[in-house]
């Protein structure tokens, strides 16, 4: 008697697609076999148009099967014909004979037929688009079966069980993927059944049991959908394409490429492969692995597997997955088998692989390779490792790690007190697998509409299910951290989670989670989480707290990252800088990297409590005398500021800028102070004694008001700021200067190297520098002579308005360097206010596409670009060598740093705790310029 076990062919002789016989000189077929890799590359001539053209899947079990490695027989119809099925909505012509034709040569090879009872050929039906969007798509399994094949497939196996096993796994999943029946009705029958027998698994229930199983999903097929399960595996197979094809414009699927910044026009592959099965009784499995461990990066195989089952299985997380160093135990040949090949695949691909096979009786299969999805900590690790074992360069290891995988390092953790609190408090209220780190604290949401609606409430939410499926993504997105009671480390949960960067804990058996009733309880124990409770999740240990725990920032320390910082830092042209305001500031931006200062705001300084009064004296005072006492009072606060930053700087550049916002913004609301005068003067018209300091508060809140009603402007942001306030109170910006002068010379008669760069806010005209710099350039020598010490110094300005940029060759003949302060130069330029426009129409701009992106978080290189590249070219043209760079918010952000490299600024500025992410970017930016060459696998 025949058996339906696959042999394995190793030979791949490349015999000739029909239909391009058919088609003589046919621009290109649509299907294409896994041994046709060579005919692929005829047209398809680098990986990624091979990868483009059968997605990513149909690309790699062809390069399996080209280097012989145990792939089950198959072939791939092309994203172009899906492209062109979506564009009409028929099929294109030729397609389906193709189809057919390389169904015959599937029979031939495998020695079985579609629909045969006798010898029955089955097949799985996958999508696989370019970029993985694992479960967003469809999947069939099992096609060609029906009434008369699943008996004859139960006498060649002698296994009814499986038999009827495996054909009502296909109408169920025909009845939900082709024809939109929902899951309950089918998974309720299977827990009717499960309850009936006493059993907690599928798997437990009998062939007698399965075939009157799949008799009742034939009529839940008829009931729902108002059609017949088709008989005729042909037909199975053309709709099961076109259901798969069609996936691609599905909710979830269009969802989860917005997210991941994948194109909506690329379509899916689909992949017709010959089935073999890992529930074929006792010698047979079914697994998942990764090469490496994806979530701590250390280098042995990671995955779960479940033996006699089917692949779903192990993804959903029904039956509880076993490790894989276990299969050692269970299948020690085709474990050993299985090792060899993770081995080489990694080698072959130069990368971490996520794979996934079945034994079927002994014989293991390979149904696909790709590369692995980590958490950020395993993306360090793996590059740097990777790099050491010589398998990839340096420079790929720098541009495999993404400025957001730095970012993850940069994320709270949390706080270790607050989590002992927790735990004595007996607040831990259970564990799961620990398969995206990283803490979150959120309101319980139990189903991924609330999730999303709660987040748009600005509420941090954290999503709870018995296990997510990709319907759930948006939700996902949504919450700050992803809870589940189902699933391993490879289920849906744990990839979504880990490739968004999502803290996630999933697994947690002890609670049952009741999505309708909206509560999960804690199993053996009396509580019970409802909708809106608070708990707090650790994905980097997998434990699941009661309440809010504190969060704290990660260390930074993680040696593979220090080193693969330390090679981007090689690699890159810019400088990067940091902005900050206070010595602490200066001193963690140094640690985290900064070569200098590139913005000190230095009114920043006047807000602390012990100067904001000696501020507002300063500026309701009238008289000459009264403001030079304040002036004098507060030249010896700035200068230790300075003083402060000078020492934690050594000798790097500091970038100290004047004075720059509208006086107003240092004195109280006019609304406040207005009460608060108009109260005064009534509790002192009604007592007939007045204390002499009420007297005082009254005279100085009129004074205020007084000084709040002479600078009040309707348009503040454009208002008396920048150099015009130091143009117009010169004596406040001639004491920075002072100050910043004396704590140089105090600085380097310590033996420490010195380079204050003053920078002027908010110059429109060089007549503004003219009559400016040249004040504070003579305050500067003063001090100097007064010292006797020379220092190094510059005197250079902010480009931040259009008019600076378009004269920039006249601003440079006076600036010894540019700072591009893109927050005031995105808003001068769009006409927009920054302080508003993001809470009002922006947001409708965005969600409208008339903007492609919001403008205070990328640089607009069309137009705010095009400025700031006219300001270098004529900046440079009169002072060549004019050290240009950035202070806005976009130095921190990666997209615009790598436009400043192409402008040939020389560094970026952004918040200390953007130093790493901005040195990882900047060294991308320098590598990507590299010309680039195709990469043929
Ligand atoms: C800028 O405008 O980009 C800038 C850095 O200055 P501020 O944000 O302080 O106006
Ligand atoms: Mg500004």
């Amino acid at each position: 008697m025949t058996t339906p076990t696959l042999r394995r062919i190793r030979t791949s002789s490349p015999r000739r697609s029909p239909a391009r016989t058919r088609r003589g000189t046919a621009p290109r077929s649509f299907v294409f076999r896994f041994d046709q890799l060579p005919e692929v590359k005829r047209t398809a001539r680098t990986w990624d148009e091979v990868k483009a053209l059968l997605g990513g899947k149909g690309a790699n079990l062809a390069e399996m099967t080209r280097l012989g490695l145990p792939v089950p027989p198959g072939f791939t119809v092309t994203t172009e014909a899906c492209r062109a099925f979506l564009r009409t909505g028929n099929w294109p012509r030729g397609l389906w004979e193709e189809e057919l034709a390389a169904l015959r040569d599937l029979e031939a090879r495998t020695g079985k037929r579609f629909g045969d009872a006798s010898s029955p050929l089955l097949v799985s039906c996958r999508s696989g688009a370019k970029f993985s969007m694992p479960g967003m798509m469809d999947t069939v399994l099992n096609i060609g079966l029906n009434a008369e094949t699943v008996e004859g497939l139960a006498q060649l196996t002698g296994d009814a069980r499986f038999a009827w096993d495996a054909y009502r796994r296909l109408i169920q999943m025909y009845g939900t993927v082709v024809l939109g029946v929902r899951d309950e009705p089918f998974e309720a029958v299977l827990a009717e059944w499960r309850a009936r027998r006493g059993v907690e698994n599928d798997a437990d229930l009998g062939a007698d049991d399965l075939r009157t199983i799949a008799g009742r999903f034939r009529e839940i097929v008829r009931e729902q959908s108002g059609r017949e399960f088709p008989d005729d595996p042909r037909e199975q197979l053309r709709l099961a394409t076109e259901a798969v094809f069609r996936s691609w414009q599905g909710k979830r699927a269009q969802d989860y490429r917005k997210a991941a910044g994948i194109p909506d026009d690329l379509g899916t592959a689909v992949n017709i492969v010959a089935m073999v099965f890992g529930n074929m009784g006792k010698g047979s499995a079914t697994g998942v692995a990764t090469t490496r461990n994806v979530s701590t990066g250390e280098d042995a195989l990671e995955g779960d597997y479940l033996l006699n089952a089917q692949g779903e299985d192990v993804v959903a997380g029904i039956r509880a997955t076993q490790p894989i160093a276990r299969l050692a135990d269970d299948m020690p040949e085709a474990f050993a088998e299985l090792e060899r090949i993770a081995r080489r695949l990694e080698r072959h691909y130069r990368e971490v692989q996520d794979i996934e096979f079945t034994v079927e009786r002994g014989t293991l299969w390979m149904l696909q390779t790709r590369d692995a999805k980590r958490t950020a900590r395993a993306a360090v690790k793996i590059a740097v490792d990777l790099a050491k074992e010589k398998l990839i360069t340096r420079e790929e290891a720098v541009l495999r790690v993404t400025p957001e995988h730095v970012d993850f390092f940069l994320h709270p953790q949390f706080d270790p007190e607050s989590m002992r609190v927790a735990r004595t408090e007996r607040r831990l209220l259970a564990s799961g697998l620990n398969v995206s780190p990283g803490a979150a604290v959120g309101q319980l949401a139990f189903d991924a509409d609330t999730a999303e609606r709660w987040a748009k409430e600005k509420k941090a939410v954290v999503m709870i299910r018995a296990e997510t499926k990709p319907d759930d993504v948006h939700g996902m997105l949504a919450a700050r951290g992803i809870l589940t009671s189902r699933g391993g480390r490879t289920s849906h949960a744990a990839l979504v989670a880990r490739q968004f960067g999502k803290p996630a804990v999933v697994g947690v058996m002890a609670l049952e989670v009741d999505s309708e009733k909206r509560e999960a309880t804690l199993k053996r124990s009396s509580t019970v989480l409802r909708e809106g409770d608070w708990v707090s999740i650790d994905g980097t240990t997998g434990e699941v707290f009661l309440g809010q725990v504190d969060t704290m920032q990660p260390s930074l320390e993680d040696p593979a990252l220090i080193e693969l910082l330390g090679w981007a830092d090689r690699f890159r042209r810019l400088g990067v800088w940091a902005n900050a305001d206070y010595p602490r500031d200066a001193e963690r931006a140094r640690a985290l990297g900064a070569e200098g200062i590139g913005l000190c705001r230095t009114e920043h300084m006047f807000f602390e409590t012990d100067r904001l009064p000696l501020v507002q004296t300063l500026i309701i005072s009238r008289s000459e005398e009264e403001r030079a006492e304040v002036l004098r009072r507060l030249l010896p606060l700035q200068r230790s500021d300075f003083e402060g930053l000078f020492r934690a700087m050594d000798g790097q550049p500091v970038t100290i800028r004047l004075i720059d916002p509208p006086l107003h913004e240092f004195l109280p609301a006019h609304d406040t102070l207005l009460r608060e005068v108009t109260e005064l003067e009534t509790r002192q018209e009604l007592q007939s004694e007045t204390t002499p300091s009420e007297v005082v508060t009254l005279e100085t809140k009129r004074r205020m008001l007084g000084a709040v009603e002479r600078l009040r402007e309707m348009n503040p942001m454009l208002g008396l700021r920048g150099v015009r306030l130091g143009i117009h109170m010169p004596g406040l910006v001639r004491m920075q200067v002072r100050a910043i002068f004396e704590a140089a010379c105090t600085v380097a008669e310590t033996g420490i190297d010195v380079f204050p760069k003053i920078m002027i806010p908010l110059v429109t005209h060089g007549n503004e520098l003219r009559w400016e710099q040249k004040a504070l350039e003579e305050e500067a020598r003063k001090v100097m002579t007064e010292r006797k010490r020379k220092i190094r110094y510059q005197f250079g300005t902010m480009i931040e308005i259009p008019r600076a940029a378009v004269t920039a060759d006249e601003i440079a003949s006076l600036a010894q360097f540019f700072s591009f302060g893109t927050n005031d130069l995105t808003q001068t330029t769009f006409g927009i206010s920054r302080d508003d426009a993001e809470t009002s129409f922006l947001s409708e701009y965005l969600t409208e596409g008339i903007l492609p992106e919001n403008p205070f978080d990328h640089l607009d290189e069309g137009g705010v670009g095009r400025l700031m590249e006219m300001a270098v070219r004529l900046g440079r043209d009169t002072r060549p060598g004019l050290d240009i760079g950035i202070c806005g918010e976009h130095g921190g952000d990666p997209k615009s740093i790598a436009f400043c490299h192409r402008l040939g600024l020389d560094y970026v500025s952004c918040s200390p705790f953007r130093v790493p992410v901005a040195r990882l970017a900047a060294a991308h930016a320098a590598l990507r310029q590299r010309k680039a060459r195709p990469v043929r696998k």
